[in-house]
């Protein structure tokens, strides 16, 4: 092939993969299989190998780019990215109606109702049909440049569709939701549980924490998506209704929302919205309502804006099982790798069931995006997750003078547990505690190494534990194997006869299998699934102990993360130490002939599971550990997120909600024919 040919090979090769590309993530109807596909692409990557002077910015092999950045750039946006006003109720709504008519004496007003997605805003700036600059919405005036990782996301066209051709508009600014697909949300989840790895709260902060990665590689790895929905600036075209926005970008080649409808008035708005609802299942990404805009985009002009918020929009917000109350403090909690989470302490209220006086408030960001404070009424809700969340603010009830909450000066800058230093951990947003001698910590690992899915030792609570590090008797996990009855016995609220049980469990827990000690030892991104892996590939703690970080990636599904993270743990002198003792004090380091088996690939395998009922042949707590063996996330509560719902006898409101959402439902006797293989 001379140079001419393949010149013009590469460029048809661009634009098939990226009709493909258009076909198979924004359309679903893939007209190629993914080995043709693959095919297609290795031939671009080897003829731009061939000849790397034809090589451009907009070419599918440079989707994921060079170097890490040092930090992200601010990017002023050509336009403000406004927020918008929302409601719970359909008067509003209709109120809402009544004022857009108001301002538009005698004209006739036509909607648009599109779902709310729930992901991270982001703008996107084509310039000639080029994708050249993507942002985040930042303070809505400026936000950073993360061009970088937008380019990553298949679904975003790198140039748009040749419908364009031959004269794509110079400037074209489209803004929408970056979001990971609930589907991915659910793996992504699943695998860091395994890994030990802290889970994402929900599917927006798991894409906002990969956002915000300088290094795109890593977001290349996280399938995410996006919608788009809103022209921002633009010259060289125009748009007369909003209608005709969604359509147009369609055609464009950028994926906009599936379920959208005009509506003559907001009476069909209504109708609409509550269609919405009943599908929202089965759409990819989570939404928290629907938005209503006015269609004629000559009425927004007339409309304008407040400070905050257009007039010519407004979100329609679902209302899940929430209750209003008032925060009456923040608490911060110290986890076993010394996450601090804040909790809201609230004054109690009755929420779907139960009593609650607590509720996550997942992170400093969350806070701040909410812009909750201190004694102000909040909205909890209990959606599909276990624990209730504070998900907003009633802003009328805010009294005057509330302050914004401030994560590090609340918590005077250090550890509330040890006053050791903290230090901002930006995936997570999250803060963590320093102090590797933070008691808080050595508390959690205590708790952490006798739980069930490790040690297992009964009787090791979390109140004993607490005065066990608080009165001094235990330092690490090996300390427990010296604990005598008698100091135990005059800790307050035991009698001598829990004393002897307590150390007859710990004494019992030396001869547990391999994998519950390497899982107790909290090795960060060492979960159950890993540890079991290690335990059957290293077949001994020293061997494991002493294994490079070449030969720890030998073992099944061991990346270069978790065999740092081991490698460096075990060269740890304090950490050396323990494993010292604990082998004097007797502790099993050796694994068994028996069930040190990896985790099976089966029908359980990552999935998402809750129990329901009674069953004829597992106890509750038996059912859901065999579950686990089998490699599934057991939950509490079904939502969309289930993948089985377990039923036995007088199975109540879960059947009827996992049955309203499609959740698979499987009962006993499928289940011991799942189980079994
Ligand atoms: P809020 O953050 O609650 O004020 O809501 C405003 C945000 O909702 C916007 O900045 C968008 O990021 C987001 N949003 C999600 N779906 C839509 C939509 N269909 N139209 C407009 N904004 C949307
Ligand atoms: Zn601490």
């Amino acid at each position: 092939m001379n140079r001419k040919q393949a010149e013009k090979r590469i460029e048809a090769l661009r634009r098939d993969i990226e009709r493909h590309n258009r076909l198979y993530y924004i359309e679903a109807r893939p007209e190629i299989t993914d080995q043709d596909y693959d095919a297609l692409y290795k031939e671009l990557q080897d003829l731009e190998a061939q000849c790397p002077d034809l090589v451009t910015p907009d070419s599918p092999t440079q989707r994921v780019g060079g170097e890490p950045l040092k930090e992200f750039k601010s990017v002023r946006h050509l336009q403000p990215m406004m927020s918008l006003d929302n409601t719970y109720d359909f008067e509003e709504l209709r109120e809402f109606d009544r004022r857009v008519k108001k301002l538009l004496p005698g004209e006739p007003v036509e909607y648009v109702m599109e779902p709310k997605v729930d992901g991270v805003s982001v703008s996107l700036r084509y310039e000639n049909g080029v994708f050249m600059l993507g942002a985040t919405r930042g303070d809505g005036t400026a936000g950073d440049d993360i061009t970088a990782n937008l380019r990553t996301i298949r679904s975003i066209p790198l140039t748009l569709s040749p419908s364009l051709a031959p004269s794509p508009p110079p400037l074209l600014e489209v803004r929408g939701e970056a979001y990971l697909p609930v589907e991915s949300f659910k793996k992504l989840n699943a695998r860091r549980e395994r890994d030990g790895e802290e889970p994402f709260a929900n599917p927006r902060n798991a894409c906002a924490g990969s956002l915000k990665q300088l290094d795109p590689r890593i977001v290349a790895a996280r399938p995410l998506a996006a919608v788009f929905y809103v022209v921002g600036a633009c010259e060289g075209i125009e748009f007369a209704t909003q209608a005709e926005v969604l359509e147009s970008l369609k055609t464009f080649g950028l994926p906009t929302p599936q379920f959208w409808r005009r509506c003559r008035d907001i009476e069909e708005i209504i109708v609409r919205a509550g269609e919405l609802q009943k599908i929202e299942a089965t759409l990819p990404y989570e939404i928290d309502g629907a938005v209503v805009k006015v269609n004629d985009l000559a009425q927004w002009k007339k409309l304008g804006a407040t400070a905050k918020a257009p007039r010519y929009a407004i979100a329609y917000k679902y209302a899940h099982e929430q209750a209003r109350t008032r925060l009456q403090a923040v608490t911060v909690q110290v986890g076993r790798t010394g996450t601090l989470t804040p909790v809201a302490e609230l004054e109690p209220v009755f929420l779907a069931g139960s009593t609650i006086s607590r509720a996550t408030l997942h992170n400093e960001e969350e806070i701040k995006r909410k812009d909750i404070r201190i004694g102000d009424t909040v909205i909890v809700e209990k959606a599909g997750e276990v624990i209730p969340a504070v998900v907003g603010v009633v802003m009328e009830k805010r009294m005057r003078g509330a302050k914004p909450f401030d994560f590090v000066k609340h918590v005077g800058g250090k550890c509330p547990a040890c006053g050791g230093p903290i230090r901002r951990d930006p995936e997570f947003v999250a803060w963590r505690c320093e102090n590797i001698a933070c008691p808080m910590q050595l508390k959690r690992t205590l708790q952490h190494y006798a739980s069930r899915r490790a040690m297992d030792i009964e009787n090791l609570g979390e109140v004993l534990v607490h005065q066990l590090v608080d009165e001094d008797l235990v330092k690490d996990v090996a300390d427990l194997y010296k604990l005598t009855v008698e100091p135990l016995a005059d800790l307050e609220r035991m009698a001598d006869k829990s004393a002897v049980n307590v150390v007859t469990a710990v004494a019992g827990s030396k001869d547990r299998e391999l994998w519950r000690l390497i899982h107790g030892l909290g090795i960060l991104h060492v979960g159950e699934g890993a540890a079991r892996k290690l335990a059957a590939h290293f077949r001994d703690l020293d061997a494991l102990a002493a294994a490079s970080v070449e030969e720890l990636q030998q073992a099944r599904e061991v990346g270069p993360v978790m065999a740092g993270s081991i490698h460096d743990f075990f060269r740890n002198p304090r950490n050396k130490a323990v494993i010292e003792k604990l082998r004097k004090a007797g502790v099993n380091f050796r694994a068994g002939a028996e069930s040190e088996a990896p985790v099976a690939g089966g029908p359980f395998a990552g999935k998402t599971v809750v129990v329901t009922g009674t069953l004829k042949n597992f106890s509750r707590e038996g059912i859901k550990d065999r579950l686990r063996e089998a490699g599934a996330v057991v939950t509490d509560s079904v939502s969309k997120k289930t993948d089985f719902l377990i039923v036995g006898e007088a199975a109540g409101s879960k059947l009827d909600k996992a049955r309203s959402l499609g959740v698979r439902v499987v009962e006993e006797t499928a289940l011991e024919k799942m189980l079994a293989g």
